[in-house]
């Protein structure tokens, strides 16, 4: 925890680009950060990856960060691992369009690495403004760097997965990242991806349950 808070406070807040941005909308969010240069990773992108989906959803997907399919197409959860997400939540009665999709890093780390403390502390600004210009209903973070970041824990998502967390008044569920899903295809891993989702669902139309 207290590492975590540490890392995110490299960076002051009210420096950095999308910190001038209060009740910006999405768009302006988007247009702050597609200039961005304030870390490494930015020397490396083809493209920053913003974010897609509805601008008003009710349900948001927080991932990672790029990979070399969304580096080249300029959207995130395109890949193999896309695939899969885009599997999961249309299993689910939704369509991608439904939902909003982004990622904590904005740009893609080299070689696929996972990005690096002061990448994250850089770039989570944006997915901050981000979520707060969505105001989803329910977020569901896909892996460990999205929970840790938005939970600012150093919890793993092994413990954390099907639980509710709290993310700035707003409900969070912590599941499976679709890459580790796809590695580790087992029943019992695609059955508790399926019960965080099925919650998330329930929350999202029924935020009392
Ligand atoms: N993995 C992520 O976390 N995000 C993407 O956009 C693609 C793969």
């Amino acid at each position: 925890m207290r590492s975590a808070l540490r890392l995110t406070n490299l960076i002051c807040v009210s420096d950095h680009p999308a910190a001038l941005l209060n009740d910006a909308t999405l768009a302006e969010v988007a247009d702050a950060a597609a200039t961005c240069a304030m870390c490494k990773l930015a020397g490396h992108r083809t493209q920053v990856v913003f974010g897609v989906g509805d601008p008003r959803a009710d349900l948001m997907f927080v991932g990672e960060g790029p990979g070399k399919d969304e580096d080249e197409q300029g959207e995130p959860f395109v890949g193999r691992a896309g695939k899969l997400l885009t599997q999961l939540i249309e299993g689910f009665g939704f369509t991608r369009k439904d939902v909003y999709i982004a990622n904590v890093v904005k740009c893609r780390p080299p070689g696929n690495r996972d990005p690096e403390p002061d990448e994250i502390a850089t770039c989570s600004p944006f997915l901050i403004r981000q979520i707060e210009a969505v105001r989803p209903r329910v977020i569901v973070t896909l892996g460990s760097p999205a929970t840790r970041t938005l939970l600012r824990t150093r919890e793993g998502i092994t413990h954390l997965r099907g639980t509710w967390q709290t993310f700035r008044g707003l409900p969070v569920m912590p599941t499976y990242h679709p890459a580790y899903l796809l590695r580790s295809y087992t029943l019992e891993n695609r059955r508790k991806v399926f019960e965080d989702l099925k919650a998330a669902r329930e929350r999202m139309e029924d935020p009392g349950a």
